[in-house]
Parts: structure tokens; C-alpha cells; sequence
């Protein structure tokens, strides 16, 4: 990898944390336009730079949870499951980059080749997928720019 960046996002991990409020994704969204400006203009002047987050940060997340997940990290979708809200409405399905969600008898089914975006947890609208024991109460988060129809074609 030649340039790499950090942006803060407003909550993308379920099953650490949950999204924050709308308002402040609105306030943080508008403060972020100047870093992907700066993003933007370094990639066209093919600057070659990996910009570092903090040092803890990087440890933990590169160095330790990295390390130890991507070896089972297809399989990680045994944690996932799904509600009685299920509408078998089939986003989930569209949404998955590596088509790894299959709808059997109207209920996803995950396939083992996941790459654990969290993209079908954050974008079912009935919130009926779950990760583990922890993600029930937590907001989900997808950029307000971004509607399902533009998954679905
Ligand atoms: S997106 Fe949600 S409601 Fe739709 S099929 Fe998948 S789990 Fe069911
Ligand atoms: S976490 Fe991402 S890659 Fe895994 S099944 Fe869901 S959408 Fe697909």
C-alpha cells in the first residue's frame, strides 16, 4: 500500500459501540469535508504517505485484534443471526460485497466467506440482524447520502 488515511466515522462497529446521534453525524460530516479534501489532493499529486493514527491505537487495532481475527475472520459470521423482525426482504442479500448471504426459506444464511464489513447488519432497515449478544440495543449507522435503491440494481 502506497498512501493510507484515518477518519473518524461516526460509528461503524457494532459490535463495539453504536452509532451517535444523527445531529452530531450531520456536525461531524460537515467538519470531516476539509480532511477529504486534503485526502483528495494528496491521491492526485500520487503522495506516497501512510498517515498514523494514535500509537495505542494503531498497537491494538493493527498489531493485536488484526492479527488475531483476519485468521478466522470468513468464519466470524457464525455470530451473526437473525430476529422474528426479518421481513425476508432481501437488502441484506444485495448489500453483502462478497455475496456471501444466501435467503433460505426467507431467512439470510450466511456462507463462511464473510470479510465482516458489518455492511447487512448496518443496512437492514428492520434492524433484525444481530452480532453476538451485543448488538440489539446499539444504533445502526449508514452515510445519509447512501440509499438502499442504490443497492439494489
Ligand atoms: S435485510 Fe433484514 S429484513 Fe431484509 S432479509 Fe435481510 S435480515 Fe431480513
Ligand atoms: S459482514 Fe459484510 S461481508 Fe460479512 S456477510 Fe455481512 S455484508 Fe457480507
Amino acid at each position: 500500500m502506497n498512501a493510507g488515511f484515518g477518519v473518524r466515522m461516526p460509528g461503524n462497529y457494532a459490535p463495539m459501540y453504536g452509532a451517535i446521534p444523527e445531529q452530531k453525524q450531520l456536525k461531524m460530516f460537515k467538519n470531516k469535508n476539509s480532511k477529504i479534501e486534503e485526502i483528495v489532493k494528496s491521491i492526485n499529486n500520487r503522495i506516497e504517505k501512510i498517515e498514523k493514527n494514535f500509537f495505542l491505537t494503531n498497537l491494538l487495532f493493527s498489531s493485536v485484534i488484526y492479527k488475531l481475527s483476519i485468521k478466522n475472520i470468513n468464519n466470524m459470521d457464525k455470530k451473526f443471526w437473525v430476529t422474528d423482525k426479518c421481513n425476508s426482504c432481501g437488502v441484506c442479500v444485495k448489500v453483502c460485497p462478497v455475496n456471501n448471504i444466501n435467503l433460505i426459506e426467507g431467512k439470510p444464511v450466511w456462507q463462511h466467506k464473510c470479510e465482516h464489513c458489518l455492511g447487512c447488519l448496518q443496512w437492514c432497515l428492520k434492524e433484525a440482524i444481530q452480532f453476538g449478544k451485543s448488538t440489539a440495543k446499539r444504533k445502526r449507522y449508514h452515510h445519509p447520502d447512501v440509499k438502499v435503491q442504490d443497492f439494489m440494481n
